[in-house]
């Protein structure tokens, strides 16, 4: 890669941002290309986000993407959302156009493409148990009604978060039953997928809920992907169920953005695999 006068400046702004896989991936993405654009980190604390959208503004950065704690507080600073980032109420991918910031929300479509690739599981008419009510809860849940899914019971430890969820998301998509709880007490034998939301086992410490739920036909995909085997997930084969990670909602999401920004997709499977280190 050369950087010249003319290269054209993507990035990640987050707090913290250092541990993050998407320059890797966006930069493997973009010289595989020969696309004349660099992908860098920006760390961005809280109290700063105002200035530094201000000033990838002024600088003119092509596009950047939003990671943890800025993907609602965002919202503000920018021009125009896309449908799904208004009614998802979250940002991880804005464009720059000519000093027009727009907002877009990838993640829900990441994590359809990679229960579609990784586990083969189709959302339509399925029952789905979702655990959290955060923003990337939010994303999962608007994505799953778009696809049509038949019922999602939100299980959140803060069960009015999760209750709220649902009944914003009910008068959107009146055609998906959504249910909130506080907790996974009673077996989930009609259950076809277990996805969960929260950042609970990315300290290896175990979730609530337990794959022991299921039946034996029914998926359990979780949207951590360090370390690669949480304890819900090393529960879940254990019992034999099918199960993934979220590497490939990781590389999904970011396929969708690099298109926003370039226009073009990437080499198909390249971010995947620059992120499990097989190139
Ligand atoms: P968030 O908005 O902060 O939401 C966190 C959720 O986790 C909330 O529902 C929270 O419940 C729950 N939670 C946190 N600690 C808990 C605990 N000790 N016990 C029970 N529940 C707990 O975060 P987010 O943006 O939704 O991100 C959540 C996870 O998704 C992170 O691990 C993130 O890395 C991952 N993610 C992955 C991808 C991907 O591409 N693979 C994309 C986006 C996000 P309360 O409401 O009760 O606080």
């Amino acid at each position: 890669m050369m950087i010249s006068g003319t290269t054209r400046i993507l990035g990640i702004i987050g707090a913290p941002v250092a541990h993050s896989r998407s320059p890797l991936m966006h930069n493997r993405a973009l010289d595989a290309l020969g696309l004349d654009f660099v992908y860098v980190p920006f760390p961005v604390a809280q109290e700063r986000l105002s200035e530094a959208v201000a000033g990838l503004r002024a600088v003119g950065v092509c596009g950047f993407n939003v990671t943890i704690p800025h993907k609602v507080a965002v919202v503000p600073f920018l021009d125009r959302l896309s449908p799904e980032a208004e009614q998802i109420g979250a940002v991880n991918t804005v464009k720059n156009d000519d000093g027009i910031l727009t907002g877009f929300n990838t993640d829900g479509t990441g994590l359809v493409r990679s229960l579609r690739e990784d586990l083969g599981f189709d959302p339509q008419g399925a029952k789905i148990v979702l655990v959290g009510a955060g923003g990337a809860a939010r994303a999962a849940v608007h994505a799953l009604c778009t696809q049509s899914a038949g019922q999602i019971v939100i299980v959140n430890r803060t069960v009015d978060t999760a209750r709220a969820l649902a009944e914003e998301f009910s008068e959107l998509f009146p055609k998906t039953v959504l249910v909130a709880t506080g907790a996974l007490s009673t077996r989930h034998e009609e259950t076809d997928l277990l996805i969960n939301t929260t950042s609970v086992g990315m300290d290896c410490v175990s979730l609530s809920a337990d794959p022991a739920v299921l039946a034996a036909g029914a998926a359990v995909y979780d949207m951590i992907y360090a370390p690669a085997e949480t304890p819900l997930l090393a529960a879940a084969r254990v019992r034999g169920l099918r199960c993934a990670n979220g590497i490939g909602m990781l590389a999904a999401q970011g396929e969708v953005a690099f298109t926003i920004w370039t226009s073009v997709s990437p080499p198909e499977g390249l971010m995947k695999a620059a992120l499990v280190g097989r190139i």
